[in-house]
């Protein structure tokens, strides 16, 4: 399996380069050369399979020769064993044929270690076997950089620096940065808001010098192995409400476009998805995107779904390469305008593409908080507010009955307790696994909004 760029202008990689490159050499992002194919009865015969199993027969083919059979499940394995339910991530039925698939069992309470606990061992064994290190820096508001820390601590083959806005994350997500107590992994508070958290980690990827000099990888989410790990819960959950026999849609709260991508990427490999509803919070872009065409930065306002306040949504690239027939040239000249005018349009063969598979929703803040209360008074669940924007979104998309709607619940609601008692009256309860969260020491590095400090922190720390 070959992976090429969004761009079309860097070399094409196989699964482990593409993996530790991140982001491509000019700028673009990488996708598969083309899109393995489950038949039918690929699918069929996924019913019944554990997580496990069904996980490792999606990423093979896509792996290809980077790890081999026995490396491949045992990373699988090890990735999903500390999750605290053991279907994973399983369904809860909401409606007469309405789901939400909890994606929140994993060690940091959102979606993202799913793919962040599996990569972390891809990376450590790429790298052990190559006798390489890497420094990992990454800019969170919340969740990449908690579960960021949680896969990568601990390994020796890895230094993991994660910067975070100074005063700007919950105190659940703070302290799931700070807690963890491995020499290699380090939460950096910047005296700055998140994007300046950002603009530093970008202007140390554009340092070269520095870059070669302590080897840096990124884990964000354009990393494509982040999104090959997500597809897997698309087609478990599909499978076990009836796929390949039955289409089933799915709503997902959107961000920054990977998880959402995920599933598109499941529907080209063959499985039979129905619609893709892409759930946004006040900070609409894609959701007017899918209306007009128009794709039109206007500010991020921050909100209580926090995770998906952003507005340049780099997954969405992946998606414009297809639309756009993988004609690299044009992608580049969309993300030209989008830096240059913070605009675009789409042409109208794409925009047609776009609506065939896509639909979008929008949900505001009150809604959000109306979401919560409803679902407690009518189901007894409590959910967290990006959860519950994909809700509205799957309400309002609703189409044929029939089809099974699956929400993707993307994070738990004690990770954001504050909002979610405020809306729906209760305060909601870490599992028992992480109770004593509150108790643990914090290890916090303080840093200014300054480049060059920075960078002395980070090398100081790796020769120690
Ligand atoms: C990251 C995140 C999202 C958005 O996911 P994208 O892949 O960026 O679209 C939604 N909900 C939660 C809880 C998240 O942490």
């Amino acid at each position: 399996m070959k992976y090429v760029s969004t761009r079309g202008m860097a070399p094409t990689l196989g699964f482990e380069d593409a993996m530790l490159a991140g982001l491509a050499r000019d700028g673009g992002l990488y996708v598969p050369a083309e899109w393995p194919e489950f038949r039918h009865s690929d699918i069929a015969a996924m019913a019944g399979l554990s997580y496990e199993e069904t996980a490792f027969r999606v990423l093979r083919p896509f792996v290809a020769d980077a790890f081999d059979d026995y490396q491949l499940m045992d990373m699988i394995e090890g990735a999903y064993a500390s999750f605290g339910h053991a279907a994973r991530c399983p369904l809860v039925q909401i409606g007469p044929n309405d789901w939400i698939m909890e994606l929140h069992h994993g060690p940091t309470l959102a979606f993202k270690d799913v793919a962040m606990q599996l990569i972390g061992r891809m990376f450590d064994a790429a790298l052990t076997r190559s006798g390489k290190r890497v420094t990992i820096v990454g800019a969170t508001s919340g969740d990449t950089g908690s579960a960021a820390i949680e896969a990568f601590r601990g390994l020796e083959s890895a230094d993991v620096y994660i910067l975070y806005p100074h005063g700007r994350v919950s105190e659940v997500q703070r302290r799931q940065m700070t807690t963890p107590a491995d020499s290699n992994v380090h939460a950096v508070a910047v005296d700055g808001d998140f994007d300046d958290c950002q603009a530093l980690v970008k202007a140390m990827f554009n340092d070269h010098a520095f870059r070669d000099e302590v080897s840096l990888g990124a884990v964000n989410s354009i990393n494509w192995a982040r999104v090959l790990a997500q597809t897997v819960y698309y087609f478990t959950s599909a499978v076990a409400l009836g796929a390949p026999h039955r289409p089933v849609s799915f709503s997902v709260p959107t961000g920054n476009f990977g998880d959402i991508f995920a599933g598109y990427v499941a529907k080209r490999c063959g499985l039979p998805i129905d619609r893709l509803v892409i759930a946004t919070n006040q900070n609409d872009i894609l959701h007017r995107t899918v209306a007009s065409g128009l794709h039109a930065k206007e500010g991020v306002s921050p909100s209580i779904s926090p995770s998906m306040d952003i507005e340049v949504s780099s997954n969405f690239e992946r998606l414009l390469f297809d639309l756009y027939d993988r004609q690299g040239g044009a992608v580049v000249q969309l993300m030209d305008e989008l830096s240059g005018a913070g605009r675009f349009t789409l042409s109208q063969g794409a925009l047609e593409k776009l609506r065939a598979e896509f639909d979008s929703g929008r949900c505001d803040e009150e809604e959000t908080a109306a979401v919560i209360a409803a679902m407690r008074a009518e189901t007894g669940l409590v959910i967290d507010p990006h959860t519950a924007v994909g809700v509205k979104a799957a309400v309002d998309a609703r189409g044929n009955a029939a089809v099974p709607m699956v929400i993707l619940g993307t994070a738990h609601a004690a990770k954001f307790p504050d909002a979610v008692e405020a809306a729906c009256g209760i305060r909601p309860q870490l599992p028992p696994r992480m109770a004593d969260l509150y108790q643990r020491p914090e290890r916090i590095t303080r840093a200014p909004n300054d480049l060059g400090a920075l960078q002395g922190l980070i090398r100081e720390g790796i020769r120690a």
